[in-house]
């Protein structure tokens, strides 16, 4: 592990301020916050993360689940997972967000694992985890090791050329389908960003993942309120019952009326460079009655664009039974 100069943070403005004076002293060397630490530290250990300043954040007054104005919640950027997933409203309002942190990682990440932290998380690729592999992700320009090597796990929906890179959250995907707001602050000030902007597409900058700049700090999650009479859900699918990344998931919210979807909101995990949600599998939902011709149309939708490779081919099939079943399981408990 690379040396560091370690600083812990006594308020949110002192984080900003440390943050974008150690990056103008140090000539825009990295620098990096830590809170939980289930990411970062291992990171770093592999030489994968090599910041010259980390900013210890766990002091922050940012660990609170609060009502919001609008009906919906505020959750702190150091909310732990599995506080956010028992919390009993939480789990009351948005049966989604809490399941799918419940699915996530073990019972000691979660206690450790923070909401912003999870936003954040940084990919499984194996190759993104080895120094000595090329990957455009984390040495831009190197290549991509994964295209003709193991990606089983990887992307088949969002995929460059470049980079096929999953996003490996499972809370994010709930997140999506919730609408949910990032609160971020930084040197230029406060702004929310959808959790539907917050992450960007690989393209030709797999480096970048969010829109997250320098010295910015997420502050809070919100989470509108929960719609009157929509249920919801979440499904994953993965090599083993726990302690595992999602192969395929789903993140389901709907609300039925007179027979009929009214409201829906459909995004998946393990299959997406970043939590994917599909408007056009929504469209195809919305207004009729649930049924599976119905359920295989939305999926077709939502995998039209799909760009599966040899190794992860068998996704676009696992990722049809998964809408299904998540669908039909939401739709028979409405
Ligand atoms: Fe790196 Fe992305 Fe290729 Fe994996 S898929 S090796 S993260 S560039």
């Amino acid at each position: 592990m690379q040396a560091f100069t370690y600083t812990r943070a006594k308020s949110v403005d002192h984080a900003i301020e440390t943050s974008a004076h150690a990056s103008t002293a140090q000539q825009g060397a990295e620098i990096r916050f830590v809170a939980g630490g289930t990411t970062l530290i291992d990171l770093m250990k592999l030489d994968v993360e090599k910041p010259m300043q980390v900013i210890d954040i766990n002091r922050l007054p940012l660990a609170n689940i609060e009502r919001d104005g609008d009906g919906g919640f505020r959750v702190g950027a150091l909310v732990r997972n599995a506080d956010l997933a028992n919390h009993a409203q939480i789990r009351q309002a948005y049966p989604v967000l809490s399941q799918a942190l419940l699915a996530g990682a073990s019972g000691q990440l979660r206690n450790m694992a923070t909401t912003s932290g999870n936003l954040l998380q940084r990919t499984r690729c194996v190759y993104f985890r080895d120094i000595n592999s090329a990957c455009n992700k984390r040495s831009p320009g190197s290549g991509c090791a994964a295209m003709d090597g193991y990606h089983r796990n990887l992307a088949i929906l969002g995929v460059s050329e470049h980079c096929i890179a999953s996003n490996p959250s499972d809370m994010n995907v709930a997140l999506m389908a919730l609408d949910a707001t990032v609160s971020i602050r930084g040197p230029k000030g406060q702004r929310d960003v959808a959790v539907a902007d917050f992450f960007v597409l690989p393209g030709d900058a797999p480096q970048r993942e969010t829109v997250m700049e320098p010295g910015e700090l997420i502050t809070h999650v919100r989470i509108p309120p929960a719609k009157a009479g929509a249920k919801s859900l979440y499904l994953k699918l993965r090599d083993r019952a726990s302690y595992e990344f999602a192969l395929a998931s789903v993140a389901i919210v709907m609300g039925l009326e007179g027979g009929r979807i009214r409201d829906v909101a459909i995004a998946m995990g393990g299959v997406g460079t970043r939590p994917w949600r599909s408007a056009a599998a929504e469209q195809a939902l919305r207004g009729n009655a649930p049924g599976q011709a119905v359920f295989e149309n939305a999926a077709k939708a939502f995998l039209a664009d799909a760009r599966p490779h040899p190794g992860n081919q068998f996704k676009l099939e696992l990722a049809r039974r998964c809408l299904i079943k998540a669908m039909s399981d939401l739709s028979a408990s409405a």
